[in-house]
């Protein structure tokens, strides 16, 4: 009897645990084929993408490759894009793999006994003009290191001495985490840049953090937290223009809701996000207005009861008629319980377990500069934590990753490695 095969679509937040656990849990020991699938070859964990973008994070040591991961942990690697789904064969469409103009793969089918789709999301330009040609994002890798180098180019161009007197404008669209984490990451790069090299002043960045809702930090429920944001991110210089959106992005400058044009050299889209579109309607699954696969509360699909959804790219209901937020812990703990459901499954039990929200805390990290943030949330609105304290649990949610992804041992000294780079490299990737 052939064994069943259990595959994974996504390699990210959620996709990752999924593979890691079932492997160790069933690859290892005989008892089923797993193999995880993702566009990409190597894993980062996308909360640190903004890090990537700006040069403080240096991916030739934070990449994990998948590869050398499912050798370890009793799962099989394929790199592909899912772009089809036929739910009678049970099997999936991975599109071809290009090098340039050449065909490296032709396009494969994939079967499987269950699925587990866990692709995140993607940037939700909502079908505003320009958006898609002129601004970039901040969905993979590819784009954050793409930022890297926009960057880079800015800041040899500045440090040219005739160019001394003109600011880099730079427009970040999004006041949420990612757009505001973004904005200091940014003002700490232009502060650390300076040592090496590049003729640079501090105040080189002219960075303005557009959102069309009132405030910024629109999801953060405490008003204290979203003005303290406020306040830092101005005292660092960022200008925040909230009640305004962008109408129309052109190349070299965007326009807002009030007419006004902005002139910039670089246009950063974080303003909202969706399933990524080859999701709508994929295989004649259910999915919403944002192509997110509607899940019953135990994450089974709810036209087909052995494909699965987890994190981002899932709607899935909660007790009180909301949905589970897009998070990395949303996708990590979702990703834990259809591990349990699938192993049910397999012993011909009902998979039971559902998914129920609990906001543990939601942190805002400035940076080096300020870390803010509510602690335990479900809890009667939670605690408000700031400095040191903020900063060590907003760390901690990539350590769990770590230890969860390699192993206690591999896990802890990869905690070392990255201590140990913090100490022999410079703070930012200057090559
Ligand atoms: C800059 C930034 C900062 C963030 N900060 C935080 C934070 O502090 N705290 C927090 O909780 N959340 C944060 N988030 C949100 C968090 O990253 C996501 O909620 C989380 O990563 C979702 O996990 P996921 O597994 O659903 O998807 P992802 O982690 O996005 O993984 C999706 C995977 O699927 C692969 N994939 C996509 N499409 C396909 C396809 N068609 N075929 C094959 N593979 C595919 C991708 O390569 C990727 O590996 C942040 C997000 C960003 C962008």
């Amino acid at each position: 009897m052939s064994l069943p095969r259990i595959v994974i679509i996504g390699g990210g937040a959620g996709g990752i645990g999924v593979a890691t656990r079932l492997g160790r849990l069933l690859g290892r020991k005989g008892k089923a084929e797993i193999i995880l699938v993702d566009m990409a070859e190597a894993h980062i964990w996308k909360p640190l993408l903004h890090e990537v973008a700006t040069g403080s994070l240096d991916t030739g040591i934070e990449a994990m490759s998948y590869r050398g991961h499912a050798r370890g942990n009793g799962y099989r690697f394929q790199q592909g894009t899912l772009t089809g789904l036929d739910r009678e064969r049970r099997t999936i469409t991975l599109a071809p793999i290009h090098d340039g103009e050449q065909e490296l793969l032709p396009a494969r089918e994939l079967a499987y006994d269950y699925l587990v789709i866990a692709v995140g999301s993607v940037a939700d330009d909502f079908g505003i003009p320009g958006i898609q040609e002129h601004c970039r994002f901040l969905d993979t890798t590819a784009q954050a290191l793409d930022i890297r180098q926009s960057l880079r180019k800015q800041f040899l161009r500045y440090a040219r001495d005739e160019q001394l007197d003109q600011k880099i404008k730079i427009a970040i669209i999004g006041a949420g985490a990612t757009g505001t984490e973004m904005a200091a990451d940014m003002v700490n790069a232009v502060d650390q840049i300076r040592g090496y090299g590049f003729n640079v002043q501090p105040d080189m960045l002219s960075i303005i953090l557009i959102d069309a809702e009132a405030e910024i930090l629109p999801a953060v429920v405490r008003p204290a937290i979203r003005e303290s944001v406020a306040r830092k991110l101005e005292d660092m210089g960022v200008e925040i223009r909230t009640g305004q959106g962008v109408t129309r992005a052109e190349p070299g400058r965007i326009i807002l809701s009030d007419g006004t044009a902005l002139e910039v050299d670089l246009s950063l889209w974080a303003a909202g996000i969706k399933a990524p579109n080859e999701l709508n309607e994929i295989g004649g699954l259910e999915t919403n207005c944002r192509n997110q696969l509607v899940v019953k509360p135990n994450a089974q699909t709810t036209r087909d009861e052995r494909i699965f959804a987890i994190g981002d790219c899932c709607a899935c209901p909660q007790p009180d008629g909301s949905l589970a937020p897009p998070r990395g812990q949303v996708a990590r703990q979702m990703g834990h319980m259809v591990v349990r459901n699938i192993i049910d499954m397999l012993n011909d039990r009902p998979p039971k377990r559902e998914y129920v929200y609990r906001d543990l805390g939601s942190l805002v990290n400035l940076s080096r500069f300020y870390t803010v943030g509510n602690l335990f949330s479900f809890l009667g609105g939670g605690v408000m934590v700031e400095g040191r304290l903020a900063r060590f649990t907003y760390h901690s949610l990539y350590r769990r990753h770590l230890l969860e992804v390699y192993g206690p041992v591999r896990g802890s000294l990869m905690m070392a490695v990255r201590q140990l780079s913090h100490f022999l490299r410079p703070p930012l990737k200057l090559h």
